[in-house]
């Protein structure tokens, strides 16, 4: 099936805003951007940007929308919500290709993107039917006291590329149950996914008679994220990307007292204590490494490993590693992310290529040692580099290791005592994911210290690495990774307002603190 054909099927096509790849040869304007393959350069479609006017025709209805939305008993919406995780579910395989194509990750991670988009639709539809609210034993005689949850209001969810669209459905398929409009604007290097995901969910919820619940904006940073951050109809923006965009994100909606949450930059670390079993930490590294070629939140970034076995992983993590890249002739495993070989899939853009090259050197100048990798690669066509570990000086002094590069590289560092590790893991900014390999109990509890002093991260997990989380748990993190979470647990309440509700069913006035007024 060609590029077009999938857009055709998936219904992207249809969008009036979709513009054919050879009309933008022709009148290459500002108002369309194009969306490339990073693995081979193909424009694969162009989008005419929104401007001020279609925002607010898309706001205007999903304002409205709301007000019936709302109104729709919960487990009404969840079986709206139950249909379009089934339509998702049967489009899964053309969704993911077209993540793939659009972002570069391999198929196996763009079909696994969409699985989580039916996962949390599945979460959603069981939430639908509790939203439970708690009823607390009040002071009163004959009172009662309780609370419930309301829907929110329009929801505004931005996204970045490297999640096109599971990060939409972990915050619209929520939203929608607890009673929320959702109007997404996602990152203008994946627009194409974000209509194709879109457009089932409209169709399916118009289908079943609510047409405004489901909105999509598209434009630029300047025209409409920030109309979109600033409008007063939006009580909860959902924002994923950068920590520069959280915090422009964060001061606006700030300034006007509403809502963030806020999903941002990760660097996060595994430590490998020297009771760990090497090889499952060895296979792990590698998956949270170079998997999504480090275009994830959650890739790891850094390695703290105990001197121990310190040399025993690096030679298993090299010739991993070697394999990938292909050394001495041997046929790597980077390349087409459509291809069932290929492990390693493109950076997004050649911005990204330069940033890689960037931290390379950087790290170069501060004495780090590469131990393999550390190329860009230029004879696949498309933003391909070589994933890379970078061995640390002696004195653990690499201040590049503590910036966010999206992009494989992975610095590693050498520990002789846990607490100095567990110091090293938190030094950084952010505090997404981490994770320990250890076979010890009193190594893991000293990691997930109850009273806070071991992992200052939102994950921490022990004997599994930092990325590849799961929907029944909340997701996200703490410092200047934002804060927010999302997914599971009890994450729905970020979507809903909380109403505290005292009833006197006596018939009597009451004070609480026994206040005898008049
Ligand atoms: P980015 O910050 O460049 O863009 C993210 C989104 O924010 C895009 O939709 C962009 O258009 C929008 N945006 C930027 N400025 C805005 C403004 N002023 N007003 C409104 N919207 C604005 O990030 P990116 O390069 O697309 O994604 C990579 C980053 O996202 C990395 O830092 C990564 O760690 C982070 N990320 C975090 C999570 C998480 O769950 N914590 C998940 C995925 C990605």
């Amino acid at each position: 099936m060609t590029s077009i054909e999938l857009l055709q099927t998936l219904g992207v096509t249809n969008d009036p805003r979709f513009v054919a790849p050879a009309a933008i040869g022709k009148n290459a304007r500002r108002d369309i951007v194009a969306s490339e393959n990073p693995a081979t350069g193909e424009v694969l479609g162009g989008v005419r940007l929104d401007d001020a006017e279609a925002y607010e025709r898309t706001v205007s209805r999903l304002a409205a929308g709301f007000r019936a939305w709302r109104s729709v008993p919960a487990p009404t919406r969840g079986q709206v919500v139950r249909a379009i995780g089934e339509e998702i579910r049967t489009h899964r395989q053309a969704l993911g290709r077209l993540v793939t194509l659009e972002v570069g990750k391999i198929l196996a991670e763009g079909v696994g993107e969409i699985q989580e988009i039916v996962d949390i639709a599945d979460l959603a539809v069981g939430l639908s039917r509790q939203l439970p609210g708690m009823t607390m034993p009040s002071e009163r005689a004959g009172h009662r006291l309780m609370e419930q949850w309301l829907p929110l209001g329009p929801v505004g969810v931005i996204t970045a590329f490297n999640f096109p669209a599971a990060v939409w459905g972990w915050n619209a398929m929520l939203a929608a149950v607890c009673g929320d409009t959702v109007l997404w604007k996602p990152s203008l290097l994946a627009p194409l996914t974000a209509m194709a995901c879109n457009a089932i969910a409209s169709r399916v919820a118009t289908e079943m008679g609510h047409p405004d619940v489901f909105g999509l904006v598209i434009g630029s940073d300047a025209e409409i994220g920030e109309r979109l951050i600033a409008d007063r109809r939006f009580p909860l923006i959902s924002a994923t990307g950068s920590c520069r965009m959280g915090r422009r994100v964060a001061s606006v909606v700030g300034q006007r007292l509403g809502r963030t949450l806020l999903e941002l930059g990760g660097n996060n670390a595994v430590i490998v204590h020297e009771d760990a079993d090497v090889s499952l930490a060895a296979q792990s590294i590698v998956f949270g490494a170079i998997g999504t070629a480090g275009q994830r939140c959650t890739t790891t970034r850094r390695l703290i490993v105990h001197e121990n076995v310190a040399e025993s992983l690096r030679e298993k993590l090299c010739t991993a590693y070697e394999q990938v890249i292909g050394v001495n002739g041997a046929a790597g495993r980077i390349g087409d992310p459509t291809s069932e070989r290929t492990l390693v899939g493109p950076l997004i853009s050649g911005e990204a290529v330069k940033m890689f090259e960037r931290a390379v050197a950087q790290a170069d100048k501060e004495r780090g040692q590469v131990l393999v990798g550390g190329r860009a690669i230029t004879d696949l066509g498309g933003h391909f580099v070589q994933p890379t570990i970078v061995l640390s000086p002696k004195t653990n002094d690499l201040p590049i290791a503590m910036e966010e590069t999206f992009a494989p590289i992975l610095y590693v560092f050498t520990y002789t005592n846990l607490d100095e590790a567990i110091a090293m893991q938190n030094s950084v900014d952010q505090g997404l994911s981490s994770a320990i390999f250890t076979e010890g109990l009193r190594v893991s509890e000293r990691f997930l210290a109850p009273d806070g002093s071991g992992s200052d991260c939102g994950i921490a997990n022990v004997n599994c690495g930092t990325s590849g989380a799961e929907i029944g748990g909340a997701f996200g993190g703490e410092k200047d990774t934002g804060g927010g979470r999302e997914s599971g647990s009890d994450s729905w309440k970020a979507y809903m307002r909380r109403q505290t509700t005292a009833i006197n069913a006596k018939g009597t006035f009451a004070l609480a603190q026994g206040i005898v007024f008049g």
